[in-house]
């Protein structure tokens, strides 16, 4: 049968998926600076005989694979950027490029789709439908690649995308899912209070930018805690509260600076509301002045019901139910968001850590690391998922 073959086929393709992967992390891009990177894949796809188009959204690399006969339209995904980080680890394929690190695995999503992409070009002639492999920049930096590349079309005609995450804090072997909410909107804000400096000795002459600012801080915490649906999650957390100087002087100033997440764009709207109408009645009280400067980063991802079914179920059939679990969603973001918001699609995770090979540290540390098996375990199941709804031609609508 056609998925076994293609799934044997994977594995004799392993050591090629490793060697890209080395390859790719010995030489790692930025985001919004990848070129090397993309020529790299975009050449593999054409070697291959897959219609590519280059530059897509900017860097963007789009690949399709045309079946003999017709039929649904699968889009698989993978990010291929690095990240500003000084590797720091032992391996004797460490980044040649200093400060540049892929950190995230990325190099991993993108070796085992090439392979991926491989095996499953020599069975075109079994294939009904078309394939279309989305290799995206810049996922590490909003505004990201994806809404570049959806702009651009890589969306068009698709019916169906799926993409994984390679995740090192859960042990290789296990696939997390979860249907709905699985990664949050991760936003973040600036408030600059103004107040009116002057003698530490005489506050009746001054607005004191500190007091105005520790009350914004305490007062916010109520947002959650008395405004929030109890049953919806969301989080709000300053990162920084700047401002002062000598013992003996009121500061002038303050500057806080934060992050909120939330699953829910409801949710996200009446935070930023409230967060500014904290901000406006405690500094009219204080006669102080603000501005407030929220910055939306990538939304919540949000993944389809009938399409996390078939992951679920394709991963049962090849590594066992034990080993695919409903995992907690992810407080971190991810700009596959977009795809999800087009069309139907789902987002899982991929165990890549190993506690015994001393694969445990987390994403973006520099001494970040994968299990490579984790790679064909997560080409396998793409490849089964995107099969199994070519065959079907649509996705059979979950109970
Ligand atoms: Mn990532």
């Amino acid at each position: 049968m056609l998925k076994e073959r293609l799934l044997e086929r994977l594995e004799e393709l392993y050591p090629e998926m490793v060697s890209l992967r080395r390859y790719f992390h010995q030489n790692p891009e930025l985001s919004f600076q990848e070129v090397h990177t993309p020529n790299t894949i975009a050449d593999y796809l054409e070697e291959l005989g897959i219609e590519v188009r280059r530059g897509v959204g900017g860097r963007g690399v789009v690949g399709t694979l045309h079946g003999t006969k017709p039929g649904k339209t699968v889009a698989i995904r993978a990010d291929f950027d690095a990240l500003p980080i000084q590797e720091e680890t032992k391996c004797d394929y460490q980044s040649k490029v200093p400060g540049v690190m892929h950190a995230c695995g990325h190099d991993g999503h993108t070796a085992s789709l090439l392979v991926l992409a491989k095996a499953l070009s020599e069975e075109r002639e079994q294939l009904a439908g078309k394939i279309v492999f989305i290799h995206q920049h810049a996922e590490e930096v909003t505004p990201g690649g994806a809404i570049e590349m959806i702009a651009d079309g890589c969306l068009d005609g698709v019916d169906v995308i799926f993409g994984t995450h390679l995740w090192s804090t859960s042990p290789y072997g296990e696939i997390g899912y979860r249907s709905g909410a699985i990664m949050a909107a991760a936003d973040s804000f600036e408030i600059n209070i103004q107040g009116k400096g002057g003698h530490g000795a005489s506050p009746h002459e001054t607005v004191d930018s500190i007091v105005v600012a520790s009350s914004y801080v305490q007062s916010v915490q109520q947002i959650i805690s008395r405004n929030i649906d109890p049953l919806k999650s969301a989080v709000i957390s300053f990162g920084a509260f700047q401002s002062g100087g000598p013992f003996n002087v009121i500061a002038d100033s303050a500057k806080l600076i934060g992050t909120v997440r939330t699953f829910e764009e409801e949710v996200q709207e009446d935070i930023i509301a409230k967060l500014e109408r904290h901000a406006k009645g405690i500094c009219d009280a204080a006669g102080a002045s603000y501005s407030f400067d929220y910055r939306k980063g990538y939304p919540a991802v949000i993944n389809h019901a009938d399409e996390t079914q078939l992951v679920k179920q394709q991963a049962i059939n090849i590594i066992g139910k034990d080993n695919v679990r409903e995992m907690e969603p992810v407080m971190g973001g991810e700009d596959f968001a977009y795809y999800l918001q087009e069309i139907p699609g789902a987002f899982f995770f991929t165990g890549a850590g190993n506690a015994e090979k001393g694969i445990v540290f987390p994403h973006h540390h520099p001494k970040f690391d994968i299990d490579e098996r984790a790679m064909l375990l997560a080409a396998k199941i793409l490849a089964s998922v995107t099969l199994q709804y070519l065959e079907k031609g649509a996705v059979v609508t979950s109970s």
